[in-house]
């Protein structure tokens, strides 16, 4: 089946979905959604295409509710379609760092017996551990020494700073950074965008999810790599000048969808992810 027949036959499904819903254009992540939800559409579209081909499907089944024809519909999603790499700041947390009471161990010398375990016998003469008439020390049994109680003989108590579990929560906070890759379709917003990222340069905004919203229907989100890597705020809005908050991006690229290579989308849980190659 030609590219032309599939889209036809999606577009009518669409349709059919639409009027139950009542919406009058989807926008892509709606039609991505149907595409792989609706049975007879997956096993049409993933018998026919690849999941990139799926992705350039839906962009071409929303510009035509837009209003193009088939052949600017489908030109556009093969020319006006960029992949939008983000930088998210995620949540703030305490991190775990390394308890330099105890070296990361977890343990700390006991000070009653220092590390010895054992203490001297306070109840007998240590030269002389019988009493009386040869009878042993009942407290040493003549060992001249009776197990530390602290530490129950092993010399080593727990770290009090991090109750034994060799680290502790960093004073400051630290921020989670997410990788987060969108897909977008509208030629107003991939200019103010590719503008906003050469202003911006390695800063972070809180832009970019507003832009995002002035033409929701045209935008995808792929994928989502929570916790990709952290720092502490402290040491980031000393080292910046400014302060980032949660939800704030760094644009990373904007690449066009036809310089993204096929092997790098799947399909997973009914939607197209694409896989960043780090
Ligand atoms: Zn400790
Ligand atoms: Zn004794
Ligand atoms: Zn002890």
């Amino acid at each position: 089946m030609d590219k032309l027949k599939i889209t036809e036959v999606v577009k009518k499904f669409i349709e059919k979905t639409l009027n139950n819903a009542k919406t009058p254009k989807p926008g892509v992540s709606y039609i991505i959604n149907r595409i792989l939800k609706l049975p007879a559409l997956k096993l049409l579209v993933t018998n026919n295409l690849t999941p990139k081909e799926i992705m350039e499907l839906a962009y071409t089944v929303f510009y035509l509710f837009e209003g193009y024809n088939f052949k600017e519909s489908d030109w556009k999603s093969k020319n006006e379609v960029y992949l939008v790499v983000l930088n998210e700041v995620g949540e703030s947390y305490n991190r775990e760092v390394s308890c330099d009471d105890c070296m990361n161990s977890g343990n700390e010398e006991c000070e009653e017996c220092e590390g010895d375990g054992k203490l001297a016998c306070g109840y007998c003469d240590d030269r002389d551990t019988t009493r009386g008439r040869g009878h042993t020390c009942v407290e040493c049994y003549g060992d001249e020494y009776t197990s530390c109680s602290k530490c129950e003989g092993e010399g080593q108590i727990e770290c009090q700073s991090c109750a034994g579990r060799g680290q502790v929560e960093n004073e400051y906070e630290s921020i989670f950074f997410n990788k987060v890759v969108w897909f977008i379709g509208d030629q107003n917003m991939k200019k103010t965008l590719s503008d906003m990222q050469s202003e911006l340069g390695e800063d972070y905004t809180d832009k970019v999810y507003d832009l995002f919203d002035t033409s929701k229907g045209s935008v995808f989100l792929s994928i989502n790599y929570n916790e990709w890597d952290y720092e502490d705020v402290f040491d980031f809005e000393k080292e910046n000048g400014y302060d980032i908050g949660e939800g704030d991006t760094k644009i990373e690229s904007i690449i066009p969808i036809e310089n993204t290579k096929p092997k790098t989308y799947k399909i997973d849980d009914n939607t197209i992810r694409y896989q960043l190659a780090y």
